[in-house]
């Protein structure tokens, strides 16, 4: 059954789409390099969240800026993945919602963005929104639509 079917897409709540907190891999702020870049090839995704020790969200970090960080002149300067921490080179300019916000404001935050982190009101992290969960939606939707009329 489609959400959008029901309400409209500024009713429906990211409460709906997020994945929580507890099904969402992260790093935290301490973790060498070598741990985000493991973390990130065995999941296979592209980017995750990191956390400090208090669990609140800072950034995230993908490969590419870890690849790019251990890069030398010629070649992969491997030692730095022990030496160099997550909090050296996480990105920390990143858009966040909240679970009130709606399937609309995730709409505009995931045009640029694969996945938005999700945070509660002091800034714990919460889960993440990812733009298939938002596809998946209005998919849904446009054939629920495309069946009526036929
Ligand atoms: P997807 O839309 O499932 O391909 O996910 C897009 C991106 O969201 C992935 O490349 C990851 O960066 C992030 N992501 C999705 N699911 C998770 C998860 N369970 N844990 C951490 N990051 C995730």
């Amino acid at each position: 059954m489609s959400l959008i079917q029901d309400k409209q897409l500024a009713e429906i709540s990211i409460n709906d789409l997020l994945i929580p907190s507890e099904k969402v891999a992260h790093v935290q702020l301490n973790n060498p390099l070598e741990h985000a870049l493991l973390v990130l090839v065995k999941s296979g995704y592209s980017a995750v969240p990191v956390l400090d020790a208090s669990y609140k969200l800072v950034g995230i970090i993908g490969k590419t800026v870890i690849l790019n960080q251990i890069l030398g002149l010629e070649n992969f300067e491997i030692e730095k993945l022990s030496s160099m921490k997550v909090k050296e080179v996480l990105n920390r300019d990143i858009p966040t919602l909240t679970r009130e916000n709606s399937l609309l404001d995730g709409l505009n935050a995931v045009i640029d963005h694969p996945f938005i982190c999700l945070v509660d009101k002091e800034g714990y992290f919460d889960g993440i929104l990812t733009r298939r969960a938002i596809l998946k939606e209005i998919k849904k939707n446009i054939y629920v639509n495309s069946y009526k009329k036929h």
